[in-house]
């Protein structure tokens, strides 16, 4: 028995980021990938003018989560990336966002890896960066935040608990994915660990799609503002989401204003 299988052939996965929603946020070089794609394997949060980009004759293969059924589990995932491969086929792995921030990338490409399965990584541009331009609201700004954290707000399941003391400083902007069902809890401990309860915040609901809508508010009255978002969603607490008011300029087609 041999660890590390050699591929006998020439499959190869490309795992590439499909951005926050808007289908013009995919990169070139993703396009040039989806295109040549003869299987695509796809998350839910990929948009459907980024799977209509890929080849008719294309395998498309969804391992998302649907309405009351469990997502395709993790190890599954793994099986079919592995076995098209060996099959010798140009393989796709698309995900929302960017695949190495909370996209469980690292973990594929670890198993590929383990079957010298070739790989290359196309990068996305994550939640936190397309959600937050689109809502005008930059990330750092230098009378505002001179540093930036994503944080994933599945805090329980996620594992290690985090470090909440290292993120409570009115200088840093924090970044929020999957975190509106546990917003009571990441209010509870920001305040606890001596964010003020005055500093602002906002919920991006839909970033940068045609449906996205903008909360903001303060850090006291979060968990009241996310019982009226929908996934996905990003919070972000800092000083800079004051400049939201100032300075968005995302009219979304089907917005009224
Ligand atoms: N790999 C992805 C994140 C996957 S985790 C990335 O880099 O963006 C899924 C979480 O991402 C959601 O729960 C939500 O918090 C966030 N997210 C993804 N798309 C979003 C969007 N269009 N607007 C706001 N948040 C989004």
């Amino acid at each position: 028995m041999t660890t590390h299988h050699e591929s006998l052939n020439s499959g190869f996965v490309s795992l590439v980021g499909a951005g926050p929603g808007d289908p013009d946020l995919l990169t070139v070089k993703g396009l040039k990938a989806i295109q040549a794609a003869q299987v695509v394997v796809y998350d839910r949060l990929v948009s459907k003018e980024i799977l209509a980009l890929a080849d008719s004759s294309a395998e498309m293969i969804y391992v998302g989560k649907r309405l009351d059924f469990h997502c395709v589990p993790q190890d599954q995932i793994n099986q079919i990336l592995v076995q098209k491969a060996q099959e010798g086929k140009r393989v796709v792995r698309l995900k929302g966002g960017d695949s190495f921030i909370f996209g469980r990338g690292g973990e594929e490409l670890e198993e590929l890896a383990q079957f010298g399965i070739k790989f290359d990584v196309v990068p996305g541009i994550t939640a936190a960066a397309g959600a937050t331009a689109y809502a005008g609201i930059p990330l750092t700004h230098r009378d505002h935040a001179q540093s930036v954290q994503f944080i994933t707000g599945h805090v329980q399941k996620d594992g290690r608990e985090i470090e909440w003391h290292s993120l409570a400083q009115s200088n840093n902007t924090l970044v929020f994915y999957m975190g509106l069902k546990q917003s009571g809890y990441i209010t509870q401990k920001l305040l606890e660990t001596g964010l003020d309860a005055t500093i602002s915040c906002a919920i991006i609901e839909n970033g940068t799609r045609p449906e996205q809508r903008v909360f903001t508010g303060l850090l006291k009255d979060l968990p009241t503002m996310a019982e009226q978002a929908v996934s996905p969603a990003l919070i972000v607490v800092g000083n800079v989401t004051t400049l939201h008011d100032k300075l968005k300029w995302f009219q979304p087609p089907n917005s009224d204003s």
